[in-house]
Order: C-alpha cells, then sequence, then structure tokens
C-alpha cells in the first residue's frame, strides 16, 4: 500500500492521499474499534461543507494544561513514550515552554463534505480536515461521539508532532530539521490514548466541541452514564488474590535464590538459609516470621539518599519520592510475600518507617567510604541516614588487633543491640523480627566480606584472591568488605517492584469484587501521589471507584469494560504507568554508581577498600556463594538457638554473644576449617575461578547486565526509555550522568 511517500487505496475509483496528509488510522492500541474507514466521493466534493463547522479546543486544552501542571522531567517523560525517543528532551522542553506562553496554536478545524473518513491532519497548512459525516453522526449517536473525540484527540497528536519536528527542532546548517520526519510511532494513535485527562467524578460527560449544521447545532459531548449500559460480561475465571506474585525473588539478598528451587543444594537467599532454624523453630510461620525482619532490611537499602525527596522540595516524581511513599510501597510488597501472617496479625506485618528504617551501611556492614571528598550531607535529607564517612575517617582505618577494619565493629555492636532488644521482646512477632533484623547482618557478615575468602587461603589455597592489599595489622590481610555499589539494589529490590507494577500477563481491568486492588493499582496509586499534578492521582482514584460502580452491577462480577470509555479513563492509567515506570528506572540508574571501574584491583593496588561487587557474594553465579551460605547457615543456627534457649527462660543464654563471637578475622577462629576444607575437596574448579579477577570481575558483570535488563524489560517502553534518560540525563537533571 506504501509507494513513494503516497497511500494509494484500492477502491471502486481510485484516490491518493497527498503524502502531507495524516488521516485517521487506528493505532496498534487495543480496544480502539475504529479502523480506516474511507468512503469512496469524487475528487471534486472534497472541498470545505458551506454550511457545516466544528470547533474544538478540547485536546489543545488538555495538553496546555498538562504542561502548565508538570515540572520538566514530568513533562519530558509522559511525552517521549509517545512522540519519539528520538526527540531530545530539549525540544520537548520547549515545547512545555511555548505551551505555557501561549505560543502554540490549535490547528484550524474545518468541516469537509468529501474527502478523508473520518478526518485527517495536513502537515503542509496544519489543518484537521473533518468529514461531514463524523460529526453528522456524533450529533445523533453515542458511538459517533466517542469516536470523534478519539479522531481529534489522534489528529491532534499529528499536529504536535509535527510542531516538535519541524517549529521546535534544532536545525542543521542548512536550516533543515535535525529530526526525521515522523515519528517511528503511530504518535496519533498514542496520544490518543495517553495524554487526556477526564475528570470522571465531576462530570458525567465531556463537552469536545462545538458544530453547527443544518440539522444539529450545539456541543458534542461523550456521556459516562450511558457508558456504563456499555459493560459486558466476560469472562468468570476467578481472579486469584494471591496470583503471580511470588516469581519476584533474588539473590542472598532478599528470598530463597535465585534458582533454589531447581538447584536447591546451589542456590540460597536470606530466607533460605534460615531454613536452618527447623530445629529451633519447627514452624514454618515461625520462620517466616523471623523472615520478615531480614526482608525489611533488603527493602530498606531503596530508601536511600539519592532517592529520597529532602524535605521543604517540591514533589518531583521521577527524580524523587518520599520516604513516606517509598515506605508503603514496601508495605504493599510486604502484603504479597507475608500474606498468611498478614491475615492474621495486621498490624504487626504492617511496613512502617519505624520497622523499615533506611538504608545504613552499618546494617549491611558496607564499607561507608565516599570517594566524594565534599559529599552532600545525607541527614539534610532524613535525620536517619548514617553521615557520610570520607577517605580520611579514623572508621575507615584497619584494626591492627583485630585485623578487621573498625567500621565492621559498629555493625557488629548494632547487631548485638538488635538481639538484646530481640531476647527482651520475647517470643513475639516483634522479637522474631528483631531476630530476623539481626540475622541478616550475620548473614551477610559472610555475604559480603571477604571471609571466605581469607579462610580458603588460611587452610591451603593461597591463590585465593583476598580483594585487599596488606595492611599493618596482625594477619597481614585485613577482614574487609565492599563499598556499597546499588547492582545489589537492582538485583533485589527494583526488579520486585518493576515486576509488581508491570506484571508480566498485563494490565487488567479485571476487579472481582467492589474495592479490591491489585499490587500493581496500589503501588501505582502511592507513586501517583508523588507526582507534582495532583490530577494524575485523582483521575486513577476517580477510574478506581468507577470501576468499584461497575462491578457491583449484578450478574457482572467479572467486569471488563469494553469500547472507548473504557480507554477514557485508561488514558490517564496507562499514562500513569509509563510515567511511573520511567522514574523508576531513574531512580535506579540514579543509585548505581559503578564502583568497580573507579577504584581499580583492590589485590594488587595497595587499596583495603574493594567494591561491593567485587565481594559479594549473595548470587549463585558467584564461585563461593554456597561455601559462604554453609558458613552463613552455621552461625544463625547457632544465633538462632540461643534466642530460642533465652526465650524458653534460660537467662544464661546470650544470643547476643553467640553471634558477635562470629565478627572476627577467620584466622582468629576455627569453627569454620572443617567447613572450609570439606567443602573445597569437591569444588577445585569453583576455588580456582575464585584465583582470577578477571572470571570474576565478568562473572559479575554478567549478572549485574542480566538483573538490569530484567528491569528494563519490565515496562512497556522499558529499554528506549532507559537509554533516553541516560541520553538527556543533563538536560533533566542538570547534573552530570554517573551511571555508565
Ligand atoms: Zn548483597
Ligand atoms: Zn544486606
Amino acid at each position: 500500500m506504501l509507494e513513494g511517500g503516497n497511500i494509494t487505496f484500492k477502491c471502486p475509483g481510485t484516490f491518493v492521499v497527498k503524502a502531507g496528509q495524516v488521516p485517521f488510522m487506528s493505532g496498534a492500541a487495543a480496544t480502539m474499534t475504529h479502523g480506516a474507514r474511507l468512503i469512496p466521493l469524487p475528487v471534486s466534493s472534497r472541498e470545505p461543507d458551506p454550511v457545516r463547522a466544528i470547533r474544538s479546543t478540547f485536546a489543545f486544552d488538555q495538553l496546555t494544561e498538562v504542561a502548565n501542571r508538570s515540572t520538566p522531567v514530568e513533562f519530558v517523560l509522559m511525552l517521549a513514550p509517545i512522540f519519539g525517543f528520538d526527540i531530545p528532551a530539549q525540544t520537548y522542553i520547549k515545547l512545555q515552554d511555548a505551551l505555557k506562553q501561549g505560543k502554540i496554536r490549535n490547528p484550524e478545524h474545518i468541516v469537509m463534505s468529501g474527502g478523508t473518513y473520518p478526518a485527517d491532519y495536513d502537515n503542509e497548512d496544519r489543518i484537521i480536515r473533518v468529514h461531514a459525516g463524523a460529526p453528522d453522526l456524533a450529533a445523533t449517536n453515542v458511538e459517533g461521539a466517542r469516536e470523534l473525540l478519539a479522531v481529534l484527540l489522534h489528529e491532534f497528536g499529528h499536529h504536535i508532532d509535527n510542531v516538535l519536528r519541524h517549529d521546535l527542532a534544532d536545525r542543521n546548517p542548512d536550516g533543515t530539521s535535525t529530526l526525521g520526519p515522523d515519528g517511528p510511532l503511530e504518535e496519533g494513535a498514542r496520544y490518543a490514548y495517553s495524554i487526556a485527562v477526564f475528570d470522571l467524578e465531576t462530570s458525567s460527560q465531556t463537552e469536545y466541541a462545538q458544530y453547527e449544521s443544518p440539522d444539529y447545532t450545539g456541543p458534542l459531548k461523550v456521556n459516562y452514564a450511558q457508558a456504563r449500559l456499555a459493560i459486558q460480561q466476560m469472562q468468570g475465571a476467578d481472579a486469584q488474590r494471591r496470583d503471580g506474585r511470588h516469581h519476584t525473588r533474588e539473590t542472598f539478598g532478599a528470598g530463597r535464590g535465585e534458582h533454589h528451587e531447581d538447584r536447591p543444594r546451589a542456590s540460597f537467599g536470606h530466607e533460605s538459609i534460615e531454613d536452618v532454624l527447623q530445629d529451633d523453630f519447627p514452624r514454618q510461620e515461625d520462620r517466616k516470621a523471623i523472615y520478615f525482619g531480614n526482608w525489611l532490611r533488603d527493602f530498606s537499602q531503596i530508601v536511600d539518599p539519592k532517592i529520597v525527596r529532602p524535605p521543604g522540595l517540591p514533589k518531583d516524581l521521577g527524580r524523587y519520592i518520599s520516604r513516606e511513599a517509598l515506605t508503603k510501597v514496601i508495605d504493599v510488597l510486604a502484603g504479597g510475600e507475608f500474606y498468611d501472617l498478614r491475615t492474621a496479625n495486621p498490624s504487626g506485618y504492617t511496613v512502617t518507617a519505624d520497622k523499615l528504617g533506611v538504608y545504613r551501611p552499618t546494617e549491611h556492614i558496607d564499607n561507608p567510604k565516599n570517594i566524594n571528598p565534599h559529599p552532600p550531607d545525607p541527614q539534610s535529607v532524613d535525620a536517619d541516614f548514617e553521615p557520610w564517612v570520607t577517605a580520611d575517617s579514623p572508621k575507615l582505618a584497619v584494626n591492627p588487633a583485630t585485623s578487621m577494619k573498625n567500621y565492621i565493629a559498629d555493625s557488629r555492636d548494632s547487631m548485638r543491640d538488635e538481639l538484646n532488644r530481640a531476647a527482651a521482646a520475647g517470643d513475639t512477632s516483634e522479637g522474631k523480627r528483631l531476630l530476623g533484623s539481626a540475622l541478616h547482618v550475620l548473614e551477610d557478615f559472610f555475604a559480603h566480606s571477604n571471609f571466605v575468602e581469607l579462610s580458603l587461603r588460611k587452610v591451603g589455597f593461597e591463590r585465593v584472591l583476598p580483594w585487599t592489599s596488606p595492611a599493618d595489622c596482625r594477619h597481614q590481610y585485613p577482614l574487609v568488605t565492599g563499598m556499597f555499589g546499588s547492582t545489589d539494589v537492582i538485583a533485589s529490590i527494583a526488579g520486585p517492584i518493576a515486576q509488581a507494577l508491570f506484571p508480566v500477563e498485563g494490565w487488567t481491568f479485571k476487579a472481582s469484587q467492589p474495592g479490591q486492588r491489585s499490587d500493581s493499582e496500589k503501588i501505582l496509586e502511592i507513586l501517583l501521589s508523588e507526582h507534582s499534578d495532583p490530577r494524575y492521582l485523582t483521575s486513577f482514584k476517580q477510574f478506581l471507584s468507577l470501576r468499584d460502580q461497575w462491578t457491583e452491577i449484578p450478574g457482572h462480577q467479572y467486569a471488563e469494560l469494553i469500547g472507548w470509555v473504557a480507554s477514557a479513563p485508561m488514558r490517564a492509567v496507562l499514562n500513569g504507568y509509563n510515567l511511573v515506570y520511567q522514574s523508576l528506572l531513574h531512580l535506579v540508574g540514579n543509585s548505581v554508581d559503578d564502583a568497580q571501574t573507579h577504584y581499580g584491583d583492590p589485590n594488587t593496588n595497595g587499596s583495603t577498600d574493594p567494591s561491593h561487587s567485587q565481594l559479594a557474594k549473595d548470587h549463585d553465579v558467584h564461585p563461593l556463594h554456597v561455601l559462604a551460605a554453609k558458613l552463613a547457615k552455621y552461625a544463625v543456627k547457632q544465633a538462632g538457638a540461643a534466642m530460642k534457649a533465652r526465650w524458653d527462660g534460660d537467662t544464661a543464654s546470650d544470643p547476643g554473644g553467640v553471634a558477635t563471637a562470629f565478627f572476627v578475622h577467620p584466622y582468629d577462629s576455627s569453627w569454620q576449617d572443617a567447613i572450609v576444607l570439606n567443602w573445597s575437596r569437591s569444588n577445585g574448579a569453583n576455588i580456582e575461578r575464585g584465583e582470577s579477577a578477571t572470571i570474576l570481575e565478568h562473572l559479575h558483570e554478567a549478572h549485574a547486565q542480566e538483573t538490569m535488563e530484567q528491569v528494563r524489560r519490565a515496562g512497556r517502553y522499558g529499554g528506549q526509555g532507559w537509554e533516553y534518560i541516560q541520553r538527556n540525563y543533563e538536560t533533566l537533571f542538570g547534573e552530570e550522568n554517573q551511571v555508565r
């Protein structure tokens, strides 16, 4: 059909649409029912209708509102998926400014007595030509009214695309636009689906145009009350409340281990490590209650000073999220993960700011060193953050007597403190949560330090890399941990959030009962509350309450909305999803700093500060992962048993003392030697891999990329959106991009 830019339609008789004209065609988006319907008419009749006129500023007013009410970041992140990631952020910002200053014109609308049905837009004279049949139908017919509004939005989308690419785009030296003539996407259809924000609650109908014709003169409108009648019963499939949300687990960070189900002896997570508590806590729900505390430590890592909105700064989704909103998001995830416990004891398993806390290096034994000599003070963002530790701090020194970095003692002490509080709280949900939280630190000791590497060297495998240079201390090679690089967060935090927000099966409009909300909807509602324009949240809430009303209609318990009206609120909603997804990508990227390439190889460069990723054995790709898990299990079992004895009344039992005894250099302890030797007998190949920095770095990189890829894939425009943000980082955020 496409020949040299002209589109030829084979009809009884042939006519040609000029290359510059953009006829209305149904887009990729699903529910729009009308296609490019052409009523073939003789060429002579394609001229303005002398007795009909249409005026519509609806689409124009909506976009102007969006421009007025969005921050530049929000505006760009909303429009780029519609008009193309090939248009630079700067050009979108010019459009926003021009709209705000009233410098963009609404295109002229002319009613034609023939021509393209229902409408087209001409890139050259910038006129939207509406076939007389379309508004005639709209004036008399509900379906026709909905269709015409969609058509007008669609053609207006083409107009904005034209403005962006011709008027606002940067110029080549010869004066031509640097952008291609048209977006790679069907921007008209995308526009119609994305942009309109409807006030569903306060008005039962929307007026979108004024029409004059011999038979009807007055407003054209769409009516929501009539739309309710358009509900169609779809399927009765039970929308399982707990469906499909338990496949998001990752890492020694959260969960049971990425491949724990396939390889139960080779892949572990914080949760499966705690299976060793079985003897002392035989009831699965007790172990789950303990794991709750552990899980909270993992998820508190997303409450990072780079992500949290500082007090007093305005909302700007895409740049920051408030601590309160982040906590609520984690609470939604907890509702799925700890469903049974929470059903039995809602307040005990609700995530509060207090229980979740924030990312604190001490709670993960991370090396707190900040390479920026004048870092911004994280405590100005939230008092609960730990102050940055700069390179000259004594915390970073190696203690000559213990052969450990000084900051490790802080983690040990806060772990002991938590265990003491758990002991005092007794065998309660609170006590178990505190126990789990402390066990997280104990597990991180083996996953995040070079304890395993040094233990192997100790029993004779001297070629295993220590990931530190020698220091002035008793055992020559000190016990160190990694500086936090957030690839860990991507894997354990952003993945689950992205998957909860964008479930694999796609977003559906089913609700089995009024008032029911999917995790995805709950999270979206929280995140939209962080948008500077409150209308997104309002229209999403209106959509949900409208859906509640629909599902209340007898006989339509599983109602799915059809036709255009269903897509009216969808526009706002889908748009919200995209916006939130783009923002999430940015936030994730913002928290990633590629420690690896900054810091070089501590095995050879004299440093005692490896990066987190050089040491992290959380993931089963690391050749020493299983050994780390074995050692962690041993320690967890002892600490758990001591707590159980204490709770059972043995006041001499000191779980804090038992756990802290593990926080020593491996040359000062011997409990691990037999476990290490035993493991080494059948793991020669893994030990050999632990001797090569190149192999380890490659494994780590491959894993980080894989998890990042997962996050990117989760969104509709994920990959493209990510790259777009990277390319336009400076324009959007006014600072240099840390991510490569
Ligand atoms: Zn980790
Ligand atoms: Zn941790």
